[in-house]
């Protein structure tokens, strides 16, 4: 089949790559021509493993194509996937210029029938919306379908190939019928299809994300009780994880979740319920609670030196989780901000993700090429992402080199054990602090 991705981000590069890795012929369209150009010479331009080798094959094999023309695309396929950005508006709803913007361009240049699958994350209603659009530039056939995207960033590759479920939105039995050919490889396999009217599956990517989002949260006020009454998160979370209803995934604590999508749907399904008059209260309690549990451990660290003035903090990690060069909205943001704001420098590591930081807080902190070379000389480490390579790091060369042998750790990387033994003073979340 021959396929139009528009939108070559996280989801768009990894949806097209897995199409074409599929046999299909596909032609990725972005109006950044750098990306464009780069893609085209075979550089990947986002850090998502796994994916430069499958990417590559692709473009060997000429089932990958990269170009900023939007036309010639349309004129090569059927099926065309949105894969653009839904950014919050001003109010917190998912602002759908991008979606509309191409759905306009769409209906302005198609010349045979079209099938629009639309991948963003959009508030229900927006097919009709797309649908409306189209409508009014154009007389040819096409249909619209909602098929959200639940890949996760660090994981995409993986997620994509063999996805949990497949979730389509569809009125017409000509795009149902296109659609499950697509994706026959995947339900061949016995990974399910669930097809659904285009407003339900619109609202599934939401419920999902701001579900997982609640859990994460729920988890974080335990641990924050757990601290106050002597309880040990980590046993809390072995024991209420057994219970299949609950299941262990998404109970670890930490400091708040972040990234482009939990804090953005979260806001989005909270606006939309407002607009029709709806008041999503657990939504809201959530957010607040998130945003005060990303940088709860900077009071922490205050607390243990005396002041911030003029001391020097370690971050250990700059990407919003382990596995993605990602930053939007991550704790670690929050937190070098408000270091500096209450006068402590930060010099920062992290592998992939350092260069996305450099574009938005350029020379306000100092980054380390190593996770050793970070702590020399300084007054205390905060641990802000999960990053494999902090799970077992060489204590020795911690002790020597951070003055007060002190770790703030926002992801409960270390057993308070093994903190003991080598005498650090180690705050975690939700456990007993030692030292
Ligand atoms: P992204 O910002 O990484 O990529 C979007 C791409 O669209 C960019 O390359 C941008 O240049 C391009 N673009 C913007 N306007 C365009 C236009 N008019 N024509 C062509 N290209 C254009 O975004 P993303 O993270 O891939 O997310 C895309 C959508 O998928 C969002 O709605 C998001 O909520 C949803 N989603 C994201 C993830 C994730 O993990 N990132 C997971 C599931 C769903």
């Amino acid at each position: 089949m021959k396929i139009t991705i528009v939108g070559t981000g996280y989801v768009g590069l990894v949806t097209g790559t897995t199409l074409a890795e599929l046999g299909n012929e596909v032609y990725c369209v972005d109006v950044d021509q750098e990306k464009v150009r780069l893609m085209t010479e075979g550089t990947v331009p986002i850090y998502e493993p796994n994916l430069e080798e499958m990417f590559l094959r692709n473009i060997q094999a000429q089932r990958l194509f990269f170009t900023t023309d939007l036309q010639m695309a349309l004129k090569q396929s059927e099926v065309v996937f949105l894969a653009l950005p839904t950014p919050p508006g001003e109010d917190g709803s998912a602002d759908l210029t991008y979606v509309l913007g191409v759905a306009e361009q769409i209906g302005s240049l198609m010349d045979s029938y079209k099938i629009v699958v639309n991948k963003s994350t959009v508030p229900v209603g927006t097919a009709d919306k797309v649908r409306s659009v189209i409508a009014g530039k154009t007389n040819i056939e096409f249909d619209v379908v909602s098929n959200p995207e639940f890949l996760r960033e660090g994981f995409a590759v993986e997620d994509s190939m063999n996805p949990a479920r497949i979730v389509v939105g569809c009125g017409s039995e000509r795009a149902r019928s296109i659609m499950s050919e697509i994706y026959r490889p995947f339900t061949n396999t016995g990974i399910p299809i669930i097809f659904m009217d285009e407003k339900s599956s619109e609202l599934t990517k939401y419920a999902a994300n701001s579900f997982l989002a609640v859990k994460i949260t729920f988890m974080n006020e335990i641990a924050n009780y757990c601290e106050m009454v002597g309880a040990d998160v980590d046993m809390v979370r072995l024991g209420m994880g057994s219970d299949d209803r609950i299941g262990h995934r998404f109970l670890f604590p930490g400091i708040g979740y972040g990234g482009s999508c939990f804090p953005k749907d979260v806001k989005a399904l909270i606006e939309s319920g407002h607009q029709s008059g709806f008041d999503f209260q657990i939504l809201k309690a959530t957010e607040k609670v998130n945003k005060v549990q990303k940088t709860i451990l900077v009071d922490e660290i205050e607390k243990f030196l005396g002041t911030l003035q003029g001391k020097k903090i370690a971050v250990w990690g700059l990407a919003f989780k382990a596995n993605t060069d990602d930053i939007r909205e991550a704790s670690s943001l929050d937190n070098i901000r408000m270091l500096l704001d209450r006068g402590a420098s930060v010099t920062a590591y992290d592998l992939v993700a350092e260069s996305n930081v450099r574009k938005i807080l350029g020379d306000q902190i100092s980054y380390a090429p190593s996770m050793y070379e970070a702590i020399e000389n300084a007054d205390a480490l905060l641990i802000a992402t999960e990053w494999p390579e902090f799970k077992n790091p060489n204590f020795g060369i911690m002790a020597q080199r951070l003055k007060n042998k002190a770790i703030f750790d926002g992801r409960n990387m270390f057993s308070l054990d093994l903190a003991r033994q080598h005498g650090f003073y180690y705050n975690s979340i939700g456990r007993t602090t030692v030292g």
